[in-house]
């Protein structure tokens, strides 16, 4: 039977080139195998190749598995990865530890090659299953784009990390003109036409791999500029409203015959930050008021506000 995704990663993590060989033969076949001779080079592989599973030797040299599997747990890129120890310590209390730290499973050595197939099936398996539901979880099903969970989630990230780096963050909110009136005329068929087509711009506009484009609400969209400063969200901002131009959609209730947005910015500059930093919630409404006065304005605009 073939499967509908490409093979899980397996790393084996093992000081013993024989052991590493009798595993990877085992599950070559239906796993692509990367392999570390020493916990450094695991934690190394770990990280850039993120594995979907990891099977880890507790008996290594200088950093032993135990060290390693806690390494992985306290690591933002790591932690979540699937651990199963490999060992010829087989009392309770070593496995019991090995569970404390983390891991998922633990087998014994000498390895049965059955028992192992069947336990790397079990965790990646459900490792693919939890990701895909906490994708779906983020996900706004109309667009494709991050949700208003994601959004939240991101804000207080970034919010945390350009702090740390004493970094501009910009917050872009984002609603569309007259939807009420273009969903009476038109029909809700084309409005979510309409939201998706917008959802492909904002997406369009903002492409470099720290920026967060997501739905917070009905026809409202909130894009997360980290390391951006009021210059630098002014012209994503103008970009959008010049692609929603020439994407022409026909808008017979607005004043420009074509689909309008208007778009409200909230700036930081840590690096001038003189008192505490704001949070999510202080920063969204800063870019809402900015929205606010984009729509009493006349709409089809951008309003910037500094915070605080
Ligand atoms: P304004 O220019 O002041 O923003 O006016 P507006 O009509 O866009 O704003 P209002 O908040 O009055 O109406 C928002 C409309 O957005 C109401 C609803 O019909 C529409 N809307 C919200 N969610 C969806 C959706 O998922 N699909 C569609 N088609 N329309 C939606
Ligand atoms: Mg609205
Ligand atoms: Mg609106």
């Amino acid at each position: 039977m073939t499967s509908a995704y490409p093979p899980s990663k397996v790393l084996i993590v093992d000081d013993n080139v024989a052991n590493i060989g009798m595993m990877a033969d085992a599950l070559s076949a239906e796993y692509d195998i990367l392999v570390a001779k020493s916990a450094q080079e695991g934690l190394t592989q770990a990280l850039h190749a993120q594995p979907d599973l990891i099977l880890l030797d507790v008996v290594m040299p200088v950093t032993d598995g135990f060290a390693l599997c806690r390494q992985l747990k306290s690591c933002e890129q790591t932690h979540k990865i699937p651990v199963i120890f490999v060992s010829a310590l087989d009392t309770v209390k070593q496995q019991a530890k090995g569970f404390e730290l983390g891991a998922v499973d633990y087998i014994t050595k000498p390895v049965q090659i059955p028992i192992l197939r069947a336990r790397v099936q079990t965790h990646t398996r459900l490792y693919r299953q939890t990701v895909q539901l906490e994708a779906l979880a983020a996900t706004d099903p109309l667009t494709n784009l991050a949700n208003r969970r994601k959004f939240e989630e991101a804000m207080s990230q970034e919010i945390e990390r350009n702090q740390r780096e004493n970094h501009a963050l910009s917050l872009l909110i984002i609603d569309i003109d007259k939807f009420k009136d273009y969903n009476d005329r038109y029909g809700h068929g084309r409005g979510d036409d309409c939201l998706v087509a917008v959802a492909r711009i904002l997406s369009a506009c903002a492409r470099r791999g720290t920026d967060l484009v997501s739905r917070v609400g009905g026809e409202e969209f909130g894009i997360i500029l980290s390391d951006t400063d009021a210059d630098g969200a002014q012209s994503i901002a103008q970009a959008i409203r010049a692609r929603l131009a020439a994407a022409n959609i026909r808008h017979a209730d607005s004043e420009h015959g074509y689909l309008t947005l208007s778009i409200g910015i909230a700036t930081v500059d840590f690096a001038a930050l003189a008192g505490g930093r704001p949070d999510s919630r202080m920063l969204v409404d800063c870019a809402d008021n900015a929205l606010y006065t984009a729509k009493n304005e006349g709409r089809n605009g951008v309003t910037l506000n500094h915070w605080p």
